[in-house]
């Protein structure tokens, strides 16, 4: 089985090809735009057409003709926006309400033929003089850097993406994994330390993966609220109606969010193999979680509940440990050092060792690595603290007594 991963890279572009960087961008965008309207007038059958080898036929050599875009880009705008089309029609299928594709954000989407990846930096399809060769910006001990450079991550395709605001560029790079033999895992207890949040990303695991936006979330929640506040104020039977009826609506698709996050966040341990998932403790957790809205609150408890009946079924026990300091400690195995400085928002650099990482990464390992310690330190107190498996128990030196056996 396969783990795939998203490494987001800042870049640096040198300045004498920013522009042509640019170019190539805002092209491709008018690109995916006019595969989309094409795409969506369809055959004047009433059909909106969805195939990606579909959509690239019908515009392409005009494409190239008029623009010179590169030819695999080109094709990558065309199933951009075959993507699109797609996502469209089958909310529409659901019986949502749809409009025509508008590509508005700054991405290019670059296939295998279209970037190449070196030690340090990539090279880019782009218009001007050649490819553009761009460097990788980020901490060597960094997760993005255990992406970009171990040879056990294979890299494909990736998105560009401008930001406005910083005027940078950065680089989504989609990379795969073959899972760790099970086999040799088992020697151990290998567990997944999972940090629940109510802003920035719901759930993120100390394998590495950051799962489920809550700004969005959030944001989707603020805009309910917002139309039950306008219907509010009329007194219409029909307003009434409407008020139900998207609240109903509202709160399906909000399980529906969660259910995703929780499902990713159980099969992250089926694949890395773990025989149980670690969350923090919610009676302990009280107050870093009060602050949030009571919308926040129950997605925070929600989450916690989906992940532990789903993991059930896939025979993986939930443990839970104490959250204090879990976001202040480094998690560098040789140092641990506890610090308030430590964290700054969603970066953590430790004051001691300087380790830097995402600071809700660093929080899921202490999570996992907390309960390994506690699991190590009852094993050596005595046989009334061993912990309970699927088929036995196991103490802290690893012996292992099957459940048949009263020992
Ligand atoms: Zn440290």
């Amino acid at each position: 089985m396969e783990v795939q991963r998203t490494a987001v890279v800042k870049l640096s572009v040198p300045d004498d090809r920013r522009d042509d960087l640019k170019l190539t961008m805002d092209t491709f965008r008018d690109a995916a735009q006019r595969f989309v309207d094409r795409g969506w007038e369809g055959n004047n059958d009433g059909y909106v057409i969805t195939s990606r080898s579909h959509v690239q036929s019908l515009v392409y050599d005009d494409i190239r003709d008029d623009t010179g875009l590169h030819s695999d880009l080109c094709v990558g705008a065309a199933n951009h926006a075959a993507d699109a089309l797609r996502g469209v029609v089958d909310r529409m299928k659901e019986g949502e309400k749809v409009s025509k594709p508008v590509f508005t954000s700054n991405t290019t989407v670059y296939n295998t033929s279209a970037i190449s990846y070196f030690d340090g930096y990539c090279t880019l399809a782009a218009y001007g003089s050649g490819r553009v060769t761009a460097e990788y910006v980020y901490p060597d001990d960094s997760i993005q850097a255990e992406y970009m450079e171990s040879d056990e991550w294979g890299k494909q395709g990736a998105k560009l993406r401008y930001d406005h605001q910083t005027d940078t560029y950065y680089l989504h790079v989609t990379v795969v994994r073959e899972r760790d033999d099970p086999q040799e895992e088992a020697a151990g207890r290998t567990v997944l330390g999972v940090d629940r949040n109510v802003d920035g990303y719901l759930a993120v695991t100390s394998s590495g993966a950051f799962i489920g936006n809550a700004d969005y979330f959030n944001h989707k929640r603020r805009e309910y609220e917002r139309r039950r506040g306008n219907l509010q104020q009329q007194s219409t039977r029909s307003a009434h109606l409407t008020i139900e009826s998207i609240g109903e609506r509202f709160s399906r698709w909000s399980e529906d969010y969660l259910h995703r996050v929780s499902k990713q966040v159980v099969s992250e341990a089926v694949a890395n193999g773990c025989d149980a998932i670690v969350l923090e403790d919610l009676d302990q957790i009280g107050e870093r979680i009060s602050n949030g809205k009571k919308f926040q609150q129950w997605a925070f408890r929600e989450v916690g509940r989906q992940i532990t009946y789903k993991a059930k079924a896939e025979g993986i026990t939930v443990e839970v440990v104490n959250p204090a300091y879990t976001s202040q400690q480094c998690s560098h195995t040789e140092c641990g050092f506890t610090h308030e400085n430590n964290r700054n928002g969603d970066e953590f650099r430790c004051q001691k060792c300087g380790k830097e990482l995402h600071s809700d990464y660093n929080a899921a390992r202490n999570i996992a690595a907390r309960y390994l310690r506690n699991w190590r330190k009852s094993g050596s107190e005595g046989a009334t603290n061993h912990l309970a498996l699927k088929s036995g128990t196991v103490n802290g030196s690893g012996d292992y007594t099957p459940t048949a056996s009263s020992g």
